[in-house]
């Protein structure tokens, strides 16, 4: 058995190397263990495979989040294992008892549909992902009314650049646009990483004119996590005639990224005047009342879909909502957690069986350090690690080393002298100096307390 995954996991022909699910599922089980395999992995099937990405049936919507937010990294892997060459995997939804029979339609419709590996099949919206189920607060309010905007009114703001951190509902916004205008536009809703795929694709293919085509034509464009061409010149180059042909027209260009276009990192200038030559918005972290009005929604949902009742009280509730400090993302997959084992021990639960389930979840605190502090900042900023820690005293140098120097203090157990040390042997009193200047900017600099907010989310996300 070993020997055959062995050999499988080397070889890559794309035509003959199709997967055998039964000996994925042997391997789930041996990473999973038995009781997660039996509860969740069992009841996963294969519906269909393309080179770089599977179709799997799951039975319910809430079977396929779960397993999302919880092992997906881990499938990802095991498939790769068997197939190097899968990146995604995509869930269907099937009721159980319905499985064998749709996956015989899906293969008999593909075999007259199928567009294998084109670019339609990454074009596809998620319908679940609509404005009616975005739940609006003060950290999203701006970005969800332009984005509203735009559908009522093109080109008016042209592009929307929408920036925020990871898990806080770019991608959501961004399909909702597209769904909302699907109907009576040509609508494009693609990754930069996906376009750059394809681009790079074509290039091999030598077939250029149809990629350029194909982009082009669209009506409304709209590329996620823009951030990706960092550092891609040729990408950048393209993109950048992509962009241009599309506003000569008149389409519209909606673009996300996790941050806005000034701090893009190794992307051409002209570029990024483009980007910002529209309007940016962005959102922020979630304030407690977004997060208790997303979990209240959640349940709702998860209640209309199984029509059972979930019974988690006000103070569950609050408890989920100020333990998860991450984001959005991070809190539903904590909400579902919480909601499985209800479900499973058939108990309304109390604070102290949340803690218990949770544990891991909040304990996992993460590890940071004064090195990961100060690399994240000279980036966040844009400056070299050795300028932010050489003796130069201008400004553009001198906050973000005194941000770093706060960020360790708050976020470290280090002492102050060990502080002062790792940044160029510093004295003591210049970090405390800096803790105090940052403390004091972040209560009345707005933008300054919005940095911070993003670096500690950066940091936290690594
Ligand atoms: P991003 O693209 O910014 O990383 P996503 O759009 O993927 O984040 O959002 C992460 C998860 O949180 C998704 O499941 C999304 O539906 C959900 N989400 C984010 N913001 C909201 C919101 N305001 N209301 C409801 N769900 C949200
Ligand atoms: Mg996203």
């Amino acid at each position: 058995m070993d020997k055959n995954i062995k050999k499988q996991s080397v070889y890559i022909s794309e035509e003959e190397n199709t997967l055998r699910w039964e000996e994925v599922q042997n391997s789930f089980k041996k990473t999973f263990g038995n009781e997660i395999y039996s509860s969740w992995l069992q009841k996963i099937t294969l519906i269909k495979e393309f080179n770089d990405y599977l179709i799997l049936a799951v039975p319910t919507r809430f079977f396929r989040d779960w397993i999302v937010s919880r092992y997906l990294d881990k499938i990802l892997e095991q498939v790769k294992s068997f197939k190097l060459s899968l990146n995604r995997i995509e869930f269907k939804i099937v009721e159980e008892n319905k499985q064998n029979q749709d996956i015989l339609k899906i293969n008999e419709l593909s075999r007259i549909t199928e567009i294998k590996d084109s670019i339609l099949n990454y074009n596809r919206l998620n319908p679940n992902l609509n404005f009616d189920n975005f739940i609006q607060g003060k950290s999203n309010d701006i970005a969800l009314s332009y984005s509203k905007k735009v559908c009522e009114q093109t080109s008016r703001y042209n592009p929307l650049y929408i920036c925020g951190g990871v898990g806080l509902g770019k991608t959501h916004l961004l399909n909702a646009i597209g769904l909302e205008m699907q109907n009576e536009n040509n609508v494009m809703f693609i990754s930069a990483e996906r376009f750059m795929y394809h681009f790079i694709k074509s290039i091999k293919k030598n077939d250029m004119v149809n990629f350029k085509d194909f982009f082009r034509k669209s009506s409304i464009f709209i590329i996620d996590d823009i951030q990706f061409i960092s550092g891609k010149e040729s990408l950048q180059e393209e993109f950048f005639h992509t962009f241009n042909s599309l506003m000569d027209k008149g389409s519209q260009i909606i673009i996300s990224s996790d941050r806005s276009p000034s701090k893009l990192e190794r992307v051409q200038d002209r570029l990024k005047s483009r980007l910002s030559g529209g309007l940016v918005v962005d959102i922020d972290a979630p304030d407690l009342e977004l997060k208790i009005k997303i979990i209240k929604k959640k349940i709702e949902e998860i209640q209309n879909q199984f029509k059972e009742s979930i019974s988690l009280n006000e103070e569950v509730i609050n408890f989920i909502a100020t333990e998860s400090k991450t984001n959005i993302r991070e809190l539903i997959g904590v909400l579902n957690r919480v909601i499985a084992f209800s479900r499973v021990h058939n108990k309304h639960l109390n604070i102290s069986d949340c803690k218990n389930i949770l544990k891991d979840v909040f304990n996992q605190s993460k590890v940071i350090t004064v090195d990961k502090i100060q690399n994240v900042v000279s980036n966040f900023f844009n400056i070299a690690l050795s300028e932010m820690l050489s003796q130069r005293r201008s400004r553009p140098l001198a906050r973000p080393r005194q941000i770093a120097m706060y960020l360790a203090k708050k976020m470290t157990t280090r002492s102050l002298p060990e502080i002062g040390r790792r940044f160029a042997n510093r004295d003591h009193t210049t970090v405390i100096h800096a803790v105090k200047t940052i403390s004091r900017l972040s209560e009345q600099d707005d933008e300054m307390k919005k940095n911070i907010n993003q670096i500690k989310s950066l940091l936290l996300e690594q």
